[in-house]
This record gives C-alpha cells, structure tokens and sequence, in this order.
C-alpha cells in the first residue's frame, strides 16, 4: 500500500468484478446502438477505459475537460467547462462517464449542457456515489459502489494532481502531504 493511503476501501479485483456487471447493464440498455460516450477528465480515464473495453466495439467516444474541485478536497460549488468545442452529440444517445458523484452539480451541469446541444438521451454512469444529499437534483443510471461521504483517491480520483494512478480506491492518510 502506498504510504500516503489511509486504507483501501475497493480493492482492485473487486473494481475489475463490478465492471463486468455494470458493462453487461448497459449493453442491454443500448442494444445494437451506437452511441456516444462521454469521458469526463481527468477523474473518469481510468474508470472508462476498463469499462469500455467491455462494451461491444461500435461505440464513438469523446472526452469532455470539467473541473469543480480544482485539486483540493472540497468541491468548489461551479462546474467550469475547460474546452473550447463540445463534441457533436445532436441527435444521438449520449452515455457520460464520470468517476464520481459528489453534489451532483458536474453530471447535473453536464446533463443539461448535453441536451441543450440536441442530445436525444443522455443517460450518466459512476464508478462512485457518495452518500450524501445532493446540491444538484441527479442520480446516475448506472453506479458502481454506493461510498460514505468521504474523501477518496485512486482508480482516476486525485489529491493534488496524485494517485490516479492507484489501482484501487483509498482514503487519504490525514498525514499525508
Ligand atoms: P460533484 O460535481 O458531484 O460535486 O463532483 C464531482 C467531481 O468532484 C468528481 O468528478 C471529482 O472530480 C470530484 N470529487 C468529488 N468527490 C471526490 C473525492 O472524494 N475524491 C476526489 N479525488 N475527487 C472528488
Ligand atoms: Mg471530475
Ligand atoms: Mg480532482
């Protein structure tokens, strides 16, 4: 374990066991359908391209950059879009990925941006739900694992830039720096 991490909390093999279920999930609900996935960054790579890889191969993938918590442990309230287009999702089944959901303001705020821009379905997946009231009315069609309302790192989630990379999902050692 490395020693910036609290404890693990989703070991890797248990990730890797709910993906499969969670891929199977959404293949029935998008059969034979191309559609369109989008990745939010940073948080979400990580979580998506093991999830992808279990999907059928007709599949359109975009990234979109948000960010609201700008490196720290508390979310800063505003979703702030970081690119300068949007993909073209008129007329198409979106499926967003994010890595988390926490008050609900980024799937919320990228939802709404999606169906504004003509999307004909926008349907949202987490590796994570927090348990918490939600700032932003959202709930994800398809959640990994329900967590406390802790902060987490790892499998894509970060603290200060770090642990993305972790292939598990950890609390943070209050010590750590
Ligand atoms: P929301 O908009 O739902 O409040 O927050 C979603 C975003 O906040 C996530 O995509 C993630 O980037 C960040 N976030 C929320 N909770 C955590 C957490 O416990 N750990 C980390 N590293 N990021 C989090
Ligand atoms: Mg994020
Ligand atoms: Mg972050």
């Amino acid at each position: 374990m490395e020693q910036d991490v609290d404890k693990v909390l989703i070991a890797e093999e248990v990730i890797q066991r709910r993906l499969d279920a969670m891929a199977l999930d959404i293949r029935q609900d998008f059969p034979g359908e191309v559609i369109v996935v989008i990745v939010l960054l940073k948080g979400a790579f990580v979580f998506a391209a093991d999830l992808l890889r279990r999907l059928p191969r007709m599949l359109e993938i975009e990234c979109l950059n948000v960010a609201s918590y700008h490196g720290g442990m508390e979310s800063s309230g505003q979703v702030d879009f970081l690119d300068r287009r949007l993909p073209d999702v008129k007329g198409r089944k979106v499926l967003v990925l994010d890595d988390i959901l926490d008050t609900g303001r980024t799937l919320r705020a990228v939802a709404d941006r999606l169906t504004a821009e003509g999307a004909t379905e926008v349907k949202t997946g987490v590796l994570l739900a927090k348990d918490k009231k939600r700032a932003a009315e959202v709930q994800a069609d398809y959640v990994g694992f329900d967590i406390g309302d802790e902060f987490v790192i790892g499998y894509g989630l970060d603290y200060q830039g770090r642990y993305r990379n972790l292939p598990y999902v950890g609390t943070l050692s209050p010590d750590a720096q």
